[in-house]
């Protein structure tokens, strides 16, 4: 009995129960405060309340602050409906047709003002239009909103440390969850069972992974165990909301940790399989690419440097393309154009998961196809490839190649010397290649016939 009831105690604490009254954490509990919010969210809430709503700061912002990092954007929830929100404010739009919200503009600042939501067993995360828009057209059952109290919010909120409201007027946290406990614990957990939760919603195992990394926290014990069983579920998910997931996963400055907890969860591998399966053939040099390349991603992003989504797919479906290219040259087709096909082929694929939007997907070619390209330097091409618009992209990657332990025979080294050079300087390198250029102007000619070549300066849009 004693037994039973102790077992139920560590259960308990271990797995909190979502609450109907929340504990109230007063000014002196918390660290939260009111200065720290951004001033348009505060006006928000407050209008809201004066005219009447319930409305309170809650979700990322609260969580951020708590642990003292500048939120990147706030959440208000509220018991205004998107159409109430709208009246009250000249400055706002109602988005989403699935689950409606109301984003207020204040120049480039957006609050997003979400009406309390009830849980519902398929319930699933839509905020943006594109998603919605998919889901519909995937022909999957759309409900209305439905909308619930302030406590019903809390509960289909997925994580504990994401269930957070502040009070503003009152200066208090609203707990429901035992958020706060998690916090202080660094625990990311799912609120109620997991399993059930990652079944109504896959994405929640991506989400969880994230605030892992982001945070430093751990995922809690019963929030973790179901992860690899289930990770497979993701290909169910609509391939332009995956998109939107995996740009938050690899730009949000924390690409190089979230990375290793997707290979630990089995999550990497529905995002992207033909990487995968290139990582699994040749661990050593797709890690390092891998690697190198998110962890320049967080350097660039740390420095408040811009990241680009073109840059990152370039990268992570790099080492897909050799094997492709290979079987097409095994089926009789020349080496050149069937690098070209294995391009065009590794993104028709990985669009099917991630629906890259072709303005990421062409410079991601043309980065790629700079590769073959930055060798030949002979004549006036070293000067045309510096003007190329993608130059530098183009020169960024083969350094990384060459950093993941790829052979170039010092060509990085070589572009790196000439953009710094004076212009007889860089004739004497141009002459100084003399017959090593791969690209003089025989194989060029040897190239000619090609009818797939010709006049593809550029990359061919295939796309
Ligand atoms: P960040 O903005 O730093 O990425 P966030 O927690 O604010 O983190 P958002 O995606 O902005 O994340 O979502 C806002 C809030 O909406 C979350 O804090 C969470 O409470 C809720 N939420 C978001 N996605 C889901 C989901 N898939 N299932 C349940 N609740 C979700
Ligand atoms: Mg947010």
């Amino acid at each position: 009995m004693l037994k039973k009831l102790f077992k139920s105690f560590r259960l308990s604490l271990n797995r909190p129960h979502p609450r109907s009254t929340p504990e109230v954490l007063g000014s002196q509990q918390h660290s939260l405060r009111r200065a720290d919010i951004s001033r348009h969210a505060v006006s928000v809430v407050e209008r809201l309340q004066n005219a009447g709503y319930q409305a309170y700061v809650v979700g990322g912002c609260v969580r951020d602050l708590l642990l003292d990092i500048e939120p990147k954007d706030f959440d208000v929830a509220t018991s205004a409906t998107p159409e109430q929100v709208r009246a009250e404010f000249r400055n706002a739009r109602v988005i989403g047709r699935r689950f409606k919200l109301a984003h207020v503009h204040f120049g480039r600042e957006i609050i997003e003002v979400a009406t309390f939501r009830a849980h519902h067993p398929d319930d699933e995360e839509d905020d943006e239009d594109n998603h919605l828009a998919m889901r519909h057209e995937s022909g999957r059952i759309l409900r209305d909103n439905v909308y619930g109290t302030l406590e019903e919010d809390a509960q289909r909120r997925d994580f504990t440390i994401n269930a957070l409201y502040f009070d503003i007027a009152h200066d208090r946290i609203l707990d429901y969850a035992h958020g706060v406990h998690d916090i202080r614990n660094h625990l990311v957990r799912l609120i109620g069972d997991p399993e059930q939760r990652y079944l109504e919603d896959p994405v929640r195992m991506l989400r969880a992974v994230r605030f892992a990394a982001k945070l430093d926290f751990d995922i809690e014990h019963h929030s973790a165990a179901p992860i690899r069983r289930l990770a497979p579920l993701l290909r169910d998910i609509p391939a332009p909301r995956l998109f939107d997931e995996v740009l938050k996963l690899f730009l949000s400055g924390y690409a190089e940790d979230t990375f290793e907890l997707l290979l630990e969860y089995d999550l990497f591998a529905p995002l992207f399989p033909a990487t995968a399966a290139a990582l699994e053939r040749n661990p050593d040099y797709v890690g390092r690419l891998v690697r190198h390349a998110l962890a320049n991603t967080d350097e660039r992003i740390a420095q408040g440097k811009p990241v680009t989504p073109a840059f990152l797919f370039a990268a992570l479906l790099w080492p897909a393309l050799p094997s492709r290219a290979l079987e097409l040259q095994k089926r009789g087709m020349p080496p050149i154009p069937a690098l070209q096909e294995a391009a065009h082929l590794v993104l028709t694929e990985q669009c099917r998961r991630t629906a890259i939007p072709k303005r990421f997907t062409l410079p991601a070619r043309e980065i790629w196809d700079l590769q073959e390209r930055l060798p030949r330097r002979q004549g006036k091409r070293a000067d045309l490839l510096l003007e190329h618009p993608r130059f530098r992209a183009g020169y960024d990657f083969l350094l990384l190649r060459e950093e993941a332990g790829e052979q170039t025979g010092g060509l990085g080294d070589w572009w790196t010397d000439y953009q710094e050079a004076s212009d007889s300087e860089r004739r004497s390198m141009i002459r100084a290649l003399g017959g090593k250029d791969e690209a003089g102007s025989a194989p060029r000619k040897r190239r000619r016939p090609n009818r797939r070549r010709r006049g593809s300066g550029d990359v061919p849009e295939r796309d």
